[in-house]
């Protein structure tokens, strides 16, 4: 079986600085992989560049068949590689439901689109609750439900979450990785950046340990929540 995305001797540089020093992993349709490690390791820049927001030194990337160089970030997208970003990027002064509405702007299947709002509002009962209100009301972990919810409003085969847990209460941490394990029972394949190493472990297929640009270990969730290595250095044990 191929990969629905394959990234092969990936390298990303802003100017001099090479954030990315040749990556190689794959993510199979219907899986859960994480990419954890510190700050600066180069996750953001990999997401960013998966999206075609970089443009990549060397290397491959092939998503559902396709070779990711050849498109654009928009077009990119239609391909069905969805991104979450850090930070949320939500429009605070839109409705919650104009925002999600914003996530199918490459679609014009009225009734389909009805029908994601609806699922969105399934997901996370609290953004149809308020769906007329502006989205910067929300709380940080609404904010970030709704990034998923916009994210997932393109249909994507591949749903790219760039530390969904950040800056959220543990409550709020819980209820979005459970949301990550739905999304999956659902069928969805997701690629994960997370600096929550236990979290993104504990539910991942697979992982990999980036550090400073390079992966330094790679295994299932499982394995690398138990590698004593990854415990001292991501889990805060001695
Ligand atoms: P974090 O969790 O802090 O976002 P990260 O693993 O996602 O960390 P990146 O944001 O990808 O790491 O950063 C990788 C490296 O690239 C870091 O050394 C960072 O300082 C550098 N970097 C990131 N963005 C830029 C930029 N726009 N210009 C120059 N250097 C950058």
């Amino acid at each position: 079986m191929t990969a629905l995305l394959e990234v092969e001797d990936l390298k990303v540089a802003y100017g001099k600085i090479e954030a990315v020093k040749g990556i190689s992993f794959s993510v199979e349709a219907g899986q859960v992989v994480t990419l954890i490690g510190t700050n600066g390791a180069g996750k953001t820049t990999t997401l960013r560049t998966l999206s075609g927001l970089l443009k990549p030194l060397s290397g491959s990337v092939t998503f559902d068949g396709k070779p990711l160089r050849k498109f654009r970030a928009d077009q990119i997208v239609a391909l069905g590689l969805a991104h979450s970003p850090e930070g949320r990027h939500i429009f605070p002064r839109m409705t919650i439901e104009d925002n999600l509405r914003l996530g199918a702007y490459l679609r014009d299947d009225k009734d389909g689109i009805l029908k994601d709002i609806q699922q969105a509002y399934d997901l996370f009962p609290i953004l149809g609750e308020r769906r007329k209100q502006a989205a910067g009301t929300l709380s940080g972990g609404e904010q970030q439900m709704l990034a998923m919810g916009r994210a997932m409003m393109c249909r994507p085969k591949l749903l790219m979450l760039d530390e969904p847990s950040m800056g959220l209460s543990p409550i709020m941490m819980q209820k979005i990785m459970e949301t990550i394990v739905e999304l999956k029972s659902r069928g969805t394949t997701i690629l994960l950046v997370e600096q929550n190493a236990q979290a993104a472990l504990s539910l991942a297929d697979q992982a990999h340990v980036m550090e400073i640009g390079k992966i330094v270990l790679s295994g299932t969730g499982q394995d690398l929540l138990h590698d004593e290595s990854v415990r001292k250095a991501y889990l805060g044990e001695d």
